[in-house]
């Protein structure tokens, strides 16, 4: 069985876009426990390495770190493990909430831009990025440069994710 709940989610964005390539690199950031990374592995991924702030189980085929993916030199190091650029980069990452609003607006941003960035400097030519996203939340830098840097650039709410929560994913495909 799947890990996650976010496992079904993964599961209808791919079904919907195509994103999971056999024989493909794929990055998973925020992976714990798990279910992202198993749908990839699932639908044919040769490669995946993963991080999050939590330890996660082992998954074989998998190579997976606790780390802050904030932190310098865990990107490179993701990389290292992938042996190689990424065909796909995922992020499900979400930090916990404090309860100020801005304060958590500010930290949902700020995750998101950094994976963005992280999908912009190390995909391959006609690879994507999938990150979960907030309705509501500032996006526009980020979108800007996402439109500059993929084909498409399109928002996702899965069934799988609840109605009444604000979480949508962002899906960046094809770059260019
Ligand atoms: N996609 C996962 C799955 O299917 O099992 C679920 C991910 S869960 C919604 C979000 C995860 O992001 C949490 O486990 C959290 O620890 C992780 N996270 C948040 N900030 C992080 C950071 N800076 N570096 C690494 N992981 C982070």
């Amino acid at each position: 069985g799947w890990r996650s709940r976010a496992a079904f989610k993964l599961t209808e964005i791919d079904d919907r876009l195509g994103l999971i390539k056999p024989g493909s690199r794929v990055i998973d950031l925020g992976a714990a426990p798990g279910g992202w990374v198993q749908v990839a592995l699932a639908r044919g991924a040769a490669r995946v390495a993963g991080v999050d702030l939590l330890m996660i189980e082992p998954i074989p085929g998998a190579e997976l770190i606790q780390a802050d993916f904030t932190d310098p030199g865990v990107d490179q190091q993701l990389i290292d493990l992938l042996g190689g650029q990424p065909d796909l980069v995922l992020s499900d990452m979400a930090h916990n909430t404090v309860g100020h609003r801005q304060t958590d607006h500010l930290k949902i941003i700020a995750l998101i831009e950094i994976a963005a960035d992280f999908a912009l400097r190390t995909l391959k030519p006609g690879g994507s990025f999938v990150t979960k996203a907030f309705q509501g939340a500032d996006l526009g830098p980020i979108m800007d440069r996402l439109k500059a840097g993929f084909e498409e650039v399109r928002f996702i709410k899965p069934k799988a994710s609840r109605k009444d929560s604000a979480e949508v994913f962002l899906a960046a495909v094809r770059r260019k």
